[in-house]
């Protein structure tokens, strides 16, 4: 049989990360086996629903490469692909009916008031109310009565009171519930929606869809899905719920943190690729690793289509690690296309470079010094201006230099700079390789001074030379007097 997946959000906001993993492991299943990939839009809740959500999950799937083979935009028969458009067919409430004639279901007519005193529970510390049967025990005449007068309805699910339900989950294994502890509950609400909990269902059955992967907050709930699949006697499809994701202090992933969504961590600076790699080892890892003793951490989208088998999904809440996504990030744009990594570099240089640099040779010297694009500017921010900085910096054990070999250096180098004509890169270095060489020092001795003086920083993407020939001779030339005024007055 062909494997098919789906990935249904509810158009409510930006994509949570969370839903990103759903949707890529969606995604890797049934690209790992040849199967269709499909969306479907869960729109039913329109209290919830945000303008433009739709929107930012096209743009999120076709950011990340999870590229979904029908959906609303892309028939692949099983249409409408839209929770709202399906329910203008009738489908909802057609089954609805169905599960009725069967003692399945029921019309529940109670208004606000009758369910507002109805006794209520704590179940995993939310107060719920558990509706009492009482609209189940109606005579079919008091049902058309009802309806034939406009009394407003929802259709309930009849849950057993006694005897017990088994589901299954492919990492959780066979979860049990006693049917006394099953709500009764709302299958098409009095506005003609279904809930989320029928339209699943309906949906999943329909759309034939044979893996379903969610988060584990819908475990709970699961065995009532169950018992939809078995009133209306269809096979329930393979389902995989997914641990938790926690931040660093293992404390549900929460908005501010700002690793909560998709859309916050590319405001961050980091790339689609990495997010998109990072997020897939968030409680999965391949069996290569295992076999291989080994822990190879960066996977191209193919690559995890090759290697993923979800078997390998692990029940722990896994830990979104900032420091190792920045690493991964890393990763990435030291292996980018020089052009790409420009492109997104050069807003970040623009930001603090507004002299006539050549942004180019900049870009070049931070590509494998930064993590994340937003790093570039502390790195290259000394170009614009030179920092104020403490003469300390001249002393350095290793390169065996103090602020008295210093300031002779930068006053023996001065002069030659004043006469080179030759300022790239290449020129200044020859020039001077050969003081170095007259002076039978090493090449530390003399470069350290140079770099501090026209950088006045510790630590720079690039040595003494790159950087005056980015700065060019003028501003050079200043910058050395000035670390020879700092010294000569220290
Ligand atoms: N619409 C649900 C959500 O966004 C989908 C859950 C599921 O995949 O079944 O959470």
């Amino acid at each position: 049989m062909k494997i098919r997946t789906r990935y249904a959000p509810s158009p409510t906001g930006k994509m949570h990360v969370g839903n990103l993993r759903s949707a890529l492991y969606e995604f890797l299943i049934a690209k790992h086996e040849g199967g269709d990939f499909m969306l479907r839009i869960e729109d039913t809740d329109q209290e919830r629903f945000m303008e433009g959500a739709t929107e930012l999950i096209y743009r999120t799937l076709e950011k990340t490469g999870i590229t979904h083979d029908e959906g609303p935009d892309k028939d692949g028969g099983y249409g409408p692909y839209v929770q709202s458009e399906r329910m203008k067919t009738g489908i909802y409430m057609k089954y609805a009916r169905e599960l009725i004639e069967k003692g399945e279901a029921y019309y529940c007519f109670c208004d606000k008031e009758r369910l507002a005193s109805l006794k209520t529970e704590v179940v995993e510390g939310k107060e719920i109310s558990i509706y009492d049967k009482h609209c189940l025990h109606l005579s079919k005449e008091e049902v058309e009565a009802n309806l034939a007068a406009g009394k407003p309805f929802v259709i309930r699910q009849n849950n057993p009171t006694e005897g017990s339900t088994t589901f299954h989950d492919e990492l959780y294994g066979d979860i049990t519930v006693e049917n006394s502890e099953l709500d009764d509950m709302i299958l098409i609400k009095s506005d003609g929606y279904p809930t989320y909990n029928f339209a699943n269902v309906v949906d999943d059955h329909t759309m034939n869809i044979t893996h379903v992967v969610r988060g584990n907050e819908y475990l709970s709930s699961s065995p009532k899905y169950q018992r939809l699949y078995d009133a209306f006697g269809w096979e329930s499809p393979v389902y995989v719920h997914l641990p938790l994701i926690t931040d660093e202090n293992h404390k549900k992933l929460a908005k501010r943190s700002g690793h909560a969504s998709f859309e916050d961590l590319l405001e961050q600076g980091f790339l689609s690729e990495a997010v998109v790699n990072y997020i897939a080892l968030l409680g999965w890892s391949p069996e290569s690793n295992a076999e291989e003793k080994q822990s190879r951490e960066i996977f191209s989208l193919e690559e995890l289509i090759q290697e993923f088998d979800y078997h390998r999904i692990s029940k722990s809440p896994a830990v979104f690690d900032m420091v190792k996504l920045r690493w991964m990030n890393g990763e990435y744009i030291k292996a980018m296309d020089f052009d790409r990594f420009y492109e997104m570099a050069e807003p970040y240089l623009k930001q603090v470079l507004t002299k006539d640099f050549d942004l180019k040779k900049i870009a070049n010297m931070v590509k494998t010094r930064i993590e994340v694009f937003p790093d570039i500017g502390e790195h290259v921010d000394f170009f614009e201006t030179l920092p104020e900085y403490d003469v300390e910096m001249y002393t350095h054990k290793k390169m065996k230099t103090d602020q008295a070999s210093s300031l002779q250096v930068l006053r023996d180098v001065l002069p030659l700079l004043e006469i080179q004509e030759d300022f790239s890169n290449d020129g200044l270095y020859q020039m001077l390789l050969k003081y170095v060489e007259e002076k039978g020092v090493k090449n530390g001795y003399v470069m350290w001074p140079i770099r501090t003086a026209v950088s006045g920083k510790q630590m720079t993407p690039a040595g003494a030379t790159e950087i005056m020939e980015v700065l060019g001779k003028e501003e050079s030339l200043q910058r050395i007097r000035k670390g020879i005024d700092k010294l000569t007055n220290a």
